[in-house]
């Protein structure tokens, strides 16, 4: 079950169900080349911005994706090769507007024979982004790294678990708590990943999750 679940959305959203991705070809899009990145995309410059400012234009995006993806690479080991297309998807609206049942996508990330693409919600505030981004991150990094058949626990695990050390790095208590403790799948995920810290270590999990179906 998790596995047909891992074909059909390594989506991020705040529910369970999610909102089918428009086409890809009608959202603005901009490559996004990882091994490009510079040392002025430094965690610290995070620490300094505004948490609750909404995050709208291509540029802020594309600095938090630098940041997040040189923070993964150099403090996690995890890093990715490919060129990644990023998609912005279109603010939401707010909410009672829409008559939608299934919660907005916030995140998604589609592997391609070439790399990927990422999207990403526009409009988020900066602290939900950068835990979108990060778990997505972790997923682009997962499709370069890791059997693509992976339970779903695992894969989702991982993610949360990466995106819950940033949190962490960051000082986002009340963000960190509520991943840690959600009720639903990916909370489960998160505290197996936890486990599997707790038991193995840090590197003793990376090294679990790049093999591991
Ligand atoms: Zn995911």
């Amino acid at each position: 079950m998790r596995k047909v679940l891992t074909i059909l959305l390594s989506i991020w959203t705040l529910a369970v169900t999610a909102e089918p991705i428009p086409e890809g070809s009608d959202l603005p899009s901009f490559g996004f080349d990882p091994t490009s990145v510079t040392r002025e995309a430094d965690l610290g410059h995070l620490r300094e911005m505004n948490f609750e400012e909404t995050v709208l234009s291509e540029t802020e995006t594309l600095r938090i994706v630098r940041i997040v993806s040189r923070w993964m690479d150099e403090c996690l080991g995890l890093s990715v090769r490919n060129r990644i297309d990023i998609r912005l998807l279109p603010i939401m609206e707010p909410s009672g507007a829409s008559k939608e049942t299934s919660s907005p996508t916030l995140g998604a990330f589609e592997k391609s024979s070439t790399g990927g693409a990422l999207t990403i919600r526009r409009g988020l505030s900066r602290r939900r982004m950068i835990q979108v981004v990060a778990h997505e991150w972790t997923h682009v990094w997962q499709a370069e790294n890791c059997p693509s058949d992976q339970d779903l626990l695992i894969h989702e695990g991982f993610a949360q678990w990466v995106t819950e050390n940033l949190l962490e790095t960051l000082g986002l208590m009340e963000d960190l708590n509520a991943l840690r403790t959600r009720e639903d799948f990916y909370g489960e995920a998160y505290r197996w990943a936890a486990e599997c810290e707790k038991a193995n270590g840090r590197e003793g999990l990376i090294e679990y999750v790049r093999k591991a179906r």
